[in-house]
């Protein structure tokens, strides 16, 4: 073993060479040094602002569901390690990637039925729509190759998925001339629990059958916008677009990535509108947040379509498909949580932070309070001060990571009732100092 680094040996090696999440090279700000996890709380190499220990108010980016160093991912983990940890996925296969992907067909909605395993959350939006568009080209309609979003979403870094984040304020307003040109509806208008907008909801269908000789498929995060917003809407909306993608032949993805296995109270959120999408994508609490991976599902129609056509194969592969020792773990994740009353748990949380952060709604700058499901939200009437808000909810010993004009939390289904207020405290803290 190589001798161990000092903090302060990490902190200045780290912003000489090491290139953070949405940041500039070197950062703006030292980020805190963490040792290991467990639980719900991690550890940190030295103390920050009076705290050795933080309760995780992100779930490590929705993906630790179960908390850090669970007893049994860790043994999941260490018994594939020891058979294989990876294994190419060309001409071979193994038993963790035909477990993980017939578990995956078993617990979605019910017509998808084929799995391709990616290795992380935007490659399987890219995956996702070379499905959709091959499958047209494939039905010799080659000009159907547009996407269709709503305004406010969120769905990964690379440049498909970024072609349908939100295009405006966001994170790639940037590429906006370089980007696939899609269609954009508004945002869907908020609140879960809303009446459907008869306007909004003819504005959906008047686009799409506007769109529809051009438009491959239409993708959304059902029920809760992610990373574009932190906005929730009515079900009703998903079903509005399930139908007019049937009517008009477009194909219907949802990004579950954030939404699925749990977080918004339904195991996948298309539950809440009871409907299935012809594609899906799920990631981040896929593995628990051990280990990086994702899928695309899709029904046989879409699969049948594209293997029918003059290109009968979908030409993607990368080098990780199927990783065993994530899959593996993803396998061990999901029995975890159906293996346990997680509706219950995610209710729990949810009642906790709706009483935790009703004191916001008070406070000065707070232009919005939600929840649903685990997922708690302040909504500010400015840009949050990152370094201020941050601060204010280490100092409660808390790890939050504000963005825009948001304060928010989607802690991990282990979370206990102490732990949830004490999160509460640091949102609410953070939106005070934010
Ligand atoms: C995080 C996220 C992605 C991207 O996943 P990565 O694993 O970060 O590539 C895509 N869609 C949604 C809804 C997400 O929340």
């Amino acid at each position: 073993m190589p001798e161990a680094l000092s903090p302060a040996e990490l902190r200045s090696l780290d912003r000489a060479h090491v290139w953070h999440p949405y940041g500039p090279m070197p950062g703006r700000q030292d980020p805190l040094v963490v040792e290991s996890a467990s639980g719900v709380r991690l550890r940190l190499a030295e103390p920050a602002h009076g705290r050795t220990e933080l309760v995780d108010g992100m779930s490590s980016w929705w993906s630790a569901v179960h908390g850090y160093n669970h007893p049994v991912l860790n043994e999941a983990a260490r018994g594939q390690l020891d058979r294989m940890s990876h294994v190419m996925f060309g001409g071979l296969t193994h038993e963790p990637a035909v477990r993980l992907a017939t578990r995956l067909v078993e617990i979605t909605p019910e017509p998808l039925r084929h799995v391709f395993l990616a290795d992380s959350g935007s490659v399987s939006v890219e995956v996702a729509v070379k499905m959709c568009l091959q499958f047209w080209r494939s039905a010799g309609r080659p000009a159907k190759q547009r996407l269709l979003t709503w305004r406010g979403g969120y769905h990964g870094d690379t440049w498909q998925p970024m072609s349908v984040c939100d295009p405006e304020g966001g994170m790639h307003e940037l590429w906006s001339g370089v980007l696939p040109r899609q269609v954009f509806a508004d945002e869907p208008p908020a609140g879960f629990d809303a009446e459907p907008d008869a306007a909004y909801v003819r504005h959906l269908r008047e686009l799409i059958a506007e769109h529809a000789d051009r438009l491959a498929a239409v993708i959304v995060e059902p029920v809760a916008q992610g990373a574009g917003g932190m906005r929730f809407h009515s079900p009703a909306y998903l079903r509005v677009l399930r139908e007019a993608c049937d009517e008009h032949d477009v194909l219907l993805v949802f990004d579950e990535i954030a939404t699925g296995f749990g977080r918004t109270g339904q195991l996948f959120a298309a539950g809440h509108a009871g409907i299935s999408p012809d594609v899906m994508c799920v990631g981040k609490a896929l593995t628990g947040g051990y280990l990086t991976m994702a899928a695309t599902l899709c029904t046989s129609r879409v699969a049948e379509g594209i293997s029918r056509g003059e290109v009968p194969v979908l030409a993607h592969g990368p080098t990780f498909m199927g990783n065993p020792l994530a899959a593996a773990v993803a396998c061990a994740s999901i029995d975890l949580l159906l293996g346990q009353d997680w509706e219950r748990e995610v209710a729990r949380i949810g009642a906790g932070l709706w009483e935790g952060l009703a004191p916001a709604s008070e406070l000065p700058g707070v232009r919005d309070v939600r929840v649903l499901g685990a997922i708690g939200v302040v909504q500010l009437d400015h840009e949050v001060d990152m370094a201020a808000a941050t601060r204010a909810a280490v100092r409660e010993g808390v790890w939050l990571r504000p963005f825009r004009d948001l304060v928010y939390t989607m802690p991990p289904y282990v979370t206990d009732d102490e732990d949830v207020a004490r999160i509460c405290r640091a949102v609410c803290a953070a939106a005070r100092e934010g």
